[in-house]
């Protein structure tokens, strides 16, 4: 299987469950199978029953690493659960996540999305404090923070909250709550949803659906939700910051079918690529995206612009995640193994590709070449998001400055990199109308305004951290 190396990763999905009298192990894994797209690397869900973990993890597809026998080992009212793609801390079974632990207070298990950015300071306290870390990942490092502080969970997770430093949705699962927290700038979605007498954590809506839950609440920056035998309780764990929720959940990441802010994703993705069209209309007989993501943007721009939308290319959807091929004569490979054109629709048309974002640029060249060849007489690319500048430090696997193509060419310079006869980016002003926002969203991968101190003090962090995970051969 082929990856064409030129989409944004996520750092992984979480979940949570309190499920009076059903199977929270089934519930999980559900969940879990929807929210999927956030990570394919490994899977894992650990509950509790009577005070007693239960665990299972491994690597691969949610549907692969569970079966009837092993979700039949998992007993009990309470689950949390991850889906993992790895960026710091290697892809290996050692990483894969909830993690857990037994302490003096009965199990605990911890499922991370996101990234710290102040990690290797933490490891090297606890490290200096004589605690001995078994994997290069974040999580780790968070479990060994609840376990030093004292006082009732509540309490460490406060304490977490005051350490930790970046992006962090996570679930939490102890002898009798779960729990669900998330950073002071909200940079990774979390939602709660009711069922029946209990309720569930995940990273998005999507997963509520798939096991007949329903909306209740965002968990909002800086919470810490708790759910017992007592219900659902909110504390403000720690003073929120500007908002900063990642803009690419909305362009890229989460499913269309997802709700972030009262707002259908796929709506505010044709609300994108209707601004795309006003921002930079091209004469043109069809409007064709690049499927899956791209497809709802290229709705919005044929809406606006009044050019017929059609499909111009299958996607093989079948084609997951490898890290097999670093060349880029394999990628190439990679966009054929993973792209079809339709040619009777394309031939002889002006054709306008629309693309949720590019990131190396790897991937657009070899699917305007791909039309041509099918016959289009012209090809323009759109693209449904800013020129993609600066990386990402908060759990987004973007691509350093120098992989960026953004940073290091101008526009025309891609242009005629990808071989299209016109090409333009959504600006940042349309890029927040479409969001019907004027704030609230982190933009640094458009603009290189970071929340944090500065950018080299995170690059040293992220430098220290790679030491690290070259240390554990990951
Ligand atoms: S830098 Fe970009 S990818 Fe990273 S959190 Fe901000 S918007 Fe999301």
């Amino acid at each position: 299987m082929v990856s064409t190396g030129d989409d944004p990763h996520e750092e992984c999905g979480v979940v949570g469950v309190r499920a009076p009298g059903q199977d929270a192990a089934r519930l999980a894994f559900f969940a879990l199978y929807t929210l999927q797209h956030r990570g394919q690397e490994a899977a894992g869900i650990v509950t509790v029953d009577d005070g007693v973990a239960h665990v299972h993890k491994g690597q691969g597809l949610v549907s692969s690493v569970f079966n009837e026998e092993n979700l039949s080992t998992l007993a009990g009212p309470l689950a949390i659960g991850h889906t993992r793609y790895s960026t710091t801390g290697g892809s290996g079974l050692r990483n894969a996540q909830p993690q857990v632990i037994e302490t003096i207070d009965g199990p605990l298990g911890v499922a991370h999305n996101g990234n710290l950015v102040n990690a290797h300071v933490l490891r090297r306290e606890l490290l200096e404090r004589g605690v001995g870390l078994q994997t290069s990942s974040d999580t780790e490092v968070m479990v060994h923070l609840l376990t030093g502080a004292g006082g009732d969970w509540m309490t460490r997770i406060k304490v977490l909250m005051s350490r930790a430093e970046g992006a962090f949705a996570l679930t939490i699962l102890t002898k009798d709550a779960v729990y669900g927290v998330r950073d002071p700038w909200g940079f990774r979605p979390l939602v709660v949803g009711k069922i029946d007498d209990g309720y569930i954590l995940a990273s998005e809506t999507c997963a509520f659906s798939a096991i007949g839950a329903t909306f209740d609440r965002e968990v909002e920056p800086g919470e810490i939700v708790r759910i017992d035998d007592d219900g659902l309780h909110i504390e403000q764990g720690a003073v929120p910051k500007q908002r900063a929720f990642c803009t690419f959940e909305q362009i890229y990441f989460s499913r269309p079918d997802s709700m972030h802010g009262g707002h259908l994703v796929h709506s505010t993705r044709q609300r994108l690529g209707r601004e795309l069209a006003r921002e930079a209309p091209v004469e043109a007989d069809l409007v064709v995206p690049v499927p899956d993501s791209g497809t709802p943007h290229a709705v919005g721009f044929a809406q606006e612009s009044g050019i017929p939308y059609t499909e111009g290319l299958i996607k093989n959807r079948y084609v997951g995640r490898t890290f097999i091929e670093p060349t880029q004569q394999l990628r190439d490979a990679g966009v054929a193994m993973k792209f079809n054109p339709l040619g009777d629709n394309l031939f002889g048309k002006r054709v306008v590709m629309v693309d949720d974002s590019i990131v190396r640029g790897s991937t657009s060249g070899p699917l305007v070449k791909m039309l041509r060849d099918a016959g289009a007489a012209e090809v323009h690319v759109r693209v449904a998001c800013p020129a993609i500048t600066d990386p990402c430090y908060m759990g987004v696997d973007m691509a350093s400055r120098e992989e960026l193509i953004a940073a290091q060419n101008s526009v025309e310079e891609i242009r005629v990199h990808i071989g299209a006869d016109s090409l333009a980016f959504l600006s940042i002003d349309a890029l927040m109308r479409g969001l019907e926002a004027d704030e609230g969203y982190c933009n640094a991968c458009f603009t290189g305004d970071y929340p944090f101190e500065s950018e080299r003090f995170v690059q040293l962090q992220l430098k220290t951290k790679e030491q690290f995970a070259q240390v554990w051969g990951d």
